[in-house]
């Protein structure tokens, strides 16, 4: 199989299933831990039905050959990443995949109005809804990355993002040259934040020795069921 055009690349009719554990890990439960009363729970379902019908998930991805690999500095397509740990952490890869998701702003004006409205439980419970399904969105498209590597022989790390562990905010403006959330209406402001709020930016590499399920199986969450390289069982998915 031959890659994929390094052309950035619009995703659209996504069919996202929001993670409910991840919603309700916004909201202070801890997974398998803690069990909502029966209030939380209505409040919750009342929130995921609104969240379903606001949400519109759409991603940007490109794939684009590695031309300098120098210590924790990547290069692809013109533009540098420097990644604190990254050598040791992914190995040697070839190509980044870089991916720009969001699930638009219909649902944060939603959660505005309710704020305005004083009704604040709703409202909390509302965002920590879109929390969890842009997580559960850059989930989907971690796995869609890894099953385009897979099928071109090339292992593909778990994702990373800027401004999270020891990655610097700052080169979001470097992600966004290579994979222009433009595309999907997701602008950078001056400090590096995405608006719309629910967004992310990721970057996986792919290589056929690059490590992967370093942090954890990408595997156990994966949507691709048939996935004949599965290397642990599926426990969830975020595929409707
Ligand atoms: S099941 Fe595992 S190997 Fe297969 S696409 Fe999903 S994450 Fe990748």
């Amino acid at each position: 199989m031959t890659a994929p055009s390094d052309a950035p690349r619009v995703l659209a009719d996504i069919a996202l299933e929001i993670d409910p554990d991840e919603v309700l890990r916004f909201q202070g439960y801890k997974r398998g831990a803690d069990v909502p009363s029966r209030e939380v729970r209505a409040l919750f379902d009342e929130a995921m039905a609104l969240g379903r019908r606001l949400m519109e998930p759409r991603a940007v991805v490109r794939w684009a050959p590695v031309t300098r690999r120098e210590g924790d500095t990547l290069e692809a397509a013109g533009v540098a990443l420097t990644i604190p740990a990254i050598e040791r952490a992914w190995g040697p890869v070839a190509e980044l995949a870089a991916a720009v998701c969001t699930i638009g702003d219909q649902l944060e004006r939603r959660g505005a109005e309710l704020w305005e409205a004083r009704e604040l439980p709703l409202a909390v419970m509302l965002d920590s809804v879109g929390s969890g399904a842009v997580e559960s969105l850059a989930e989907y498209v971690n796995d869609m990355l890894c099953q385009e590597g897979i099928r071109r022989r090339l292992q593909v790390t778990n994702r990373i993002s800027p401004g999270y562990g020891p990655w610097d905010v700052t080169q979001q403006r470097e992600l966004f040259r290579l994979c222009p959330g433009e595309e999907i209406g997701v602008r950078l402001n001056a400090s590096c934040f995405m608006t719309p709020v629910k967004s992310i930016s990721l970057l996986a590499g792919a290589g056929v020795a690059a490590r992967v399920d370093h942090y954890f199986s990408q595997c156990a969450r994966c949507w691709m069921r048939d996935c004949a390289y599965r290397r642990a069982p599926a426990l969830k998915t975020v595929h409707r």
